[in-house]
């Protein structure tokens, strides 16, 4: 067929391609890669008014022209002459073949096109092939999404995309809601806005919702900002370890819907949730177009590897994308391809054997680090069970503040904690929490380790 590169108006001057002599009329749209897609969820049409969740700076975004032409590469056939693309050619590259073992003894070998995709730039929302398969993953495990209205975008894993989030969303002294313990690196995204941190406690299931709703409607009341982002860490959070209610979910949604507020859902843990059934996400709950799912492949597969992906909207998808094109261009084309070759070697079946071998390794661990704490800290610390992930949240009784405990008690015998304030708003106030991870440490370090920890607090106690 021929083909001919149309500039669409209605994206912003979008480059894209269509055949010449098919009848589809404007341009290629992606859903036709899609067609394996069950589109049984009722979604009501999108109401939102996206403006709001776009700040000025983001507005101002235009499409980097030479980046849309990649995406317009996957279109067309190999065989195109391609004068206008300024890439270097792979064959003056160093690497002939990339070979790596699995620890099943199994080899994964990216040779020819998959090893020159490896090797050199792509598209901004990430490896086409690799797309398809995690719109199968989230449709799978999130039931069917509105692949009309939602997309995906790789991201150099969760926390790229959350960054991405935050700067499009967040403008100077805007409002935000987060959950009070929060993983550090989410709030320090927040920080550099001068946001008005409003912090939600959480109990053994999560953050409180009746608070969240007392904080929603006294602003309301007094004519306050409505927040527009609140973000949630839902599974196994770190670093409490609780996990979200369904309920409260549910809830949460009906109060975003409500206030217009988007959701940012950190979902890194997911995978790692220890109970007999999956989370419900809010992602699937979500028939507005209100939540960014922030999915991540560090925890199960290499934090190294680099690959997360953000889920959501398409109209907040393309922003994004379009600061992706100008920052790092793109996820690292040799995580997302291989990454793509094992999923798909693996299909659904290993994929799962692969999640329940990880998640068998992180209960262990778990339990093993329960069973030392309820030996040693009974009366010297209070905990909820880890419901998953990698971390236990210690309330150290008797100590305001954990940080001399942590930096000199405890480091001089040699034993590494989080202190509590690194969690919170604002890290000058005093925190009687301390956070352990079970992840790296043996057994024998783990029982050794606790043991101390409980002299530690004995000493500290008797000041
Ligand atoms: N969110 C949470 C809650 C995390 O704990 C982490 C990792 N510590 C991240 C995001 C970032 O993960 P990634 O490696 O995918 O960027």
């Amino acid at each position: 067929a021929q083909y001919q590169l149309l500039y669409s108006g209605s994206e912003g001057s979008v480059l894209t391609a269509r055949p010449i002599d098919c009848s589809i009329p404007e341009y290629l749209p992606e859903p036709l890669l899609l067609s394996h897609h069950d589109k049984t969820k009722t979604i009501v049409p999108s109401k939102i008014d996206y403006s709001r969740f776009i700040n000025e700076i983001s507005s101002r975004r235009r499409p980097a022209q030479l980046r849309e032409i990649s995406k317009v590469l996957e279109k067309l056939p190999s065989t195109c002459i391609k004068f206008g693309i300024g890439v270097p050619n792979v064959l003056t590259f160093p690497f002939k073949k990339i070979s790596v073992e699995l620890i099943t003894g199994e080899n994964i070998e990216l040779k020819d096109q998959e090893l020159s995709d490896a090797l050199q730039y792509l598209a901004s929302v990430g490896y086409r092939p690799l797309i398809n398969l995690l719109e199968g993953i989230q449709d799978w495990f999130h039931g069917p999404q509105n692949w009309e209205d939602t997309s995906i975008m790789v991201t150099s894993g969760a926390q790229e995309g959350l960054s991405k989030a935050v700067d499009m969303c967040m403008s100077c002294n805007d409002s935000v809601i987060i959950p009070d313990p929060i993983y550090t690196g989410a709030i320090d995204l927040f920080k550099p806005y001068n946001a008005e941190i409003i912090s939600i406690k959480q109990d053994s299931y999560g953050i409180i919702v009746e608070e969240l709703e007392k904080v929603l409607v006294e602003r309301k009341m007094k004519m306050l900002s409505i927040p527009k982002i609140i973000y949630l860490n839902p599974t196994a959070s770190n670093p409490a370890g609780t996990t979200l209610t369904t309920n409260r979910k549910r809830e949460i949604y009906r109060l975003a819907c409500e206030y217009d507020m988007l959701i940012l859902e950190d979902d890194p843990y997911y995978y790692l949730h220890f109970g007999p059934e999956n989370p419900v996400s809010l992602l699937s709950m979500d028939t507005e177009g209100r939540v960014l799912r922030f999915d991540s492949f560090s925890k199960i597969m290499s934090s190294g590897l680099r690959v997360g992906f953000i889920t959501g909207p398409k109209t907040l998808l393309r922003q994004m994308e379009l600061h992706m094109q100008t920052s790092s261009m793109h996820t690292s084309s040799l995580s997302q391809v291989l990454l793509y070759k094992l999923l798909s070697k693996w299909g659904r079946d290993g994929l799962v054997s692969h999640f329940m071998h990880v998640k068998e390794f992180y209960k262990q661990k778990r339990d093993h680090m329960m069973a030392a704490v309820v030996r040693e800290l009974e009366g010297l610390a209070e905990w909820n069970e880890p419901t998953g992930g990698m971390f236990l949240w210690l309330k150290i009784i008797g100590v305001d503040d954990t940080r001399k405990l942590v930096a000199t008690r405890c480091l001089d015998k040699l034993i590494i904690l989080a202190p509590g304030y690194a969690f919170v708003d604002n890290v000058e106030s005093p925190s009687s929490f301390v956070r352990l991870s079970y992840s790296i440490a043996t057994p024998e370090e783990i029982d050794r380790g606790i043991s101390l920890l409980a002299e530690c607090i004995r000493e500290e106690q008797q000041l």
